[in-house]
């Protein structure tokens, strides 16, 4: 109707797109083994729009009429869609509360602006009315950075920037593009290759998620470790915030004084509106590949990425998963047959033959770019590395697979959904040295949640970014449960892993940020000093709490 999409109101991306397993021969197995769950039962599916009862627009006239007058009739809408697709973000907490129809608030009305003088024109009326305004990107948090709080008073705005999706200019002698917050990442990037230039920023929720949410959220990427998180990408920026637009001039460094950008990255909507960004942008490399490699175990596959976290190899990323990811990843392998299928076994043959223990096993990828020459060194390179600590290069094929399938691994937890099972994700960072100890500690935290809680469960994890003095390790995890309490033994398991991070020297986010699910953890992160002055920061930007009131902290 306004020209924006948006994804499913009740799961993950479009719809016609789902996880299918019926050609993965080996899934149905692993999830009965590992879960006790037969995949193959009658599903459950996810209610109709009918079934939803909508709470009603609480929306007055006089703000209604301000709004109006700035945008138009069109871009001010108060249908029921509108409304619930802007109510949450894509966590398994939002899922399940959708699909059991527990609407309590949301939104009043959803506002579409198009450009920043409208923008500058809602965010004054919302806040001359005391209305709380909740700025919305793609909608794919998993954090609960959107949702109002319950109990919510006053009226609620949200503000869909999908209007705001152009790259406005490129400084082809600096490398730097000035990019509309609301772009999504395929339409950012499509304008941009078409001129021979990259961001470089591919989070898994790429093709659902926005410029402004992932500076809001501090995104990372899959090839961070080349192009930087989006802290590192983002070098100014444009922010509507109650009566002022603070202006930030793109620099490669400053050092004028506490850094402003820096703390608007992540900021939730807590101090304004981004318009557009600054960001870093790269020529398109003439070359790109992501390999896989094999470890016979878990600790010497984490040794090596450090190993080349710390060479002078430069690679787009190297991930690792553990023993029990490999696994899962090689039951969501398509039925092989001919030449591939002998390869596949010839290949596990080799490793028993040197001792290997393949429930063991450990799978890698990592990507190189830039100039042929450039990847074929900087492969020799890992290759020595992987060598060293006991792995082997396995080849294109599963890097090539992976590479091509990593935007449609995010619909298989809907899939699980519709089967009584209830799976997310959490992550860290920590130092090198306090790695393994993490990863130990959170496997058993969460195993004895489960047990608590009565469910069978699985967790598995991999290291998904690399920096000079530790790494990001990032946990899936999944309960079998659809009782009445499937939320309150989520919660407890996402508690006990959340604990372990901060207890085992982690942090409690390292891209997913705050919201309203990891607030209660930062005092324990950032101490209560640091909390403070956060809650500081937004208290002065805004007085009355109209920004996306309760997110971080
Ligand atoms: P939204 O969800 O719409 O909003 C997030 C927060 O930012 C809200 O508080 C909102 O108010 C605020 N906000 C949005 N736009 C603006 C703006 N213009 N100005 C001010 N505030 C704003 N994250 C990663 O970093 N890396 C990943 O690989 C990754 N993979 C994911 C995979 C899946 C399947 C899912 C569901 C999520 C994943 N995420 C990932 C999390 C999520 O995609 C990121 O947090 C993303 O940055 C959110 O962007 P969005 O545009 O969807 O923001």
């Amino acid at each position: 109707m306004n020209g924006v999409k948006h994804m499913k109101w009740w799961g993950w991306g479009v719809e016609g797109i789902a996880f299918h397993h019926e050609d993965k021969p080996n899934f149905a197995p692993f999830v009965l083994e590992k879960v006790g769950l037969d995949v193959n039962a009658p599903s459950g599916r996810p209610p109709t729009f009918d079934e939803i009862e909508v709470p009603a627009s609480q929306l007055g006239e006089q703000l209604r009429g301000e709004l109006v007058g700035a945008l138009g009739e069109k871009y001010v809408v108060t249908e029921h869609m509108d409304r619930v697709v802007h109510t949450f973000g894509k966590s398994v907490r939002d899922l399940v509360r959708m699909r059991r129809n527990q609407l309590k608030r949301i939104p009043d009305v959803v506002v579409y602006p198009a450009d920043e003088d409208q923008v500058r024109q809602v965010v004054d009326a919302a806040v001359a009315a005391d209305a709380v305004l909740i700025p919305f990107g793609g909608g794919s948090n998993i954090v609960g950075a959107l949702e109002p709080l319950a109990g919510e008073t006053r009226q609620i705005v949200s503000l869909d920037l999908g209007r705001l999706n152009k790259v406005l200019e490129i400084d082809e002698e600096s490398g730097l593009a000035r990019i509309q917050a609301g772009a999504l990442g395929p339409a950012l990037e499509e304008q941009l290759n078409r001129r021979g230039w990259t961001m470089g920023h591919f989070p898994d929720s790429f093709t659902h998620s926005t410029l402004g949410g992932w500076i809001a959220t501090r995104s990372s990427g899959m090839q961070s470790d080349k192009y930087g998180d989006i802290g590192d990408v983002t070098r100014g920026l444009r922010m509507v915030q109650p009566g002022a637009v603070l202006v930030l001039n793109p620099l490669p460094a400053t050092s004028t004084g506490p850094s402003v950008r820096e703390m608007i990255l992540g900021s939730e909507g807590r101090l304004g509106v981004i318009t557009e960004a600054w960001v870093n942008v790269h020529r398109l490399p003439e070359e790109r590949v992501i390999l896989a490699y094999f470890f016979p175990t878990w600790s010497k596959g984490l040794r090596a990425m450090q190993a080349i976290s710390k060479s002078d190899a430069q690679v787009i990323v190297a991930r690792i998963s553990d023993d029990r990811e490999t696994a899962f990843s090689f039951s969501t392998q398509k039925k092989q047959s001919g030449v591939k299928k002998y390869a596949t076994e010839a290949i596990f043959k080799l490793l028993q033959r040197r001792g290997w223990d393949l429930d063991k096993l450990c799978m890698s990828f990592i990507g190189f770019e830039g100039t042929k020459a450039h990847v074929a060194r900087q492969k020799q390179l890992v290759k020595e590395i992987v060598t060293e600590h006991g792995g082997m290069v396995v080849g294109k094929g599963p890097g090539a697979l992976y590479d091509q399938k990593k935007f449609d691994t995010p619909y298989l937890r809907d899939f699980l959904l519709d089967r009584g099972a209830a799976a997310d994700v959490s992550e860290t960072a920590a130092p090198y040295s306090k790695l393994e100890t993490l990863y130990d500690n959170t496997i058993a935290a969460a195993e004895e949640a489960m047990a608590e809680v009565g469910c069978n469960g699985y967790i598995m994890c991999h290291l998904s970014h690399n920096y000079h003095s530790g790494a990001c390790l990032y946990f899936t995890f999944a309960i079998a449960d659809d009782s009445e309490q499937v939320l309150e033994k989520y919660d407890h398991v996402k508690r006990a892993i959340q604990q372990s991070f901060i207890d085992s020297h982690g942090t409690l986010s390292h891209h997913h940020g705050v919201g309203l699910e990891h607030a209660p953890w930062m005092a324990q992160d950032i101490s209560p000093a640091g909390e403070r002055m956060i809650r500081e920061l937004f208290d002065a930007v805004d007085p009355k709490g109209n920004l996306n009131p309760g997110k971080v902290v």
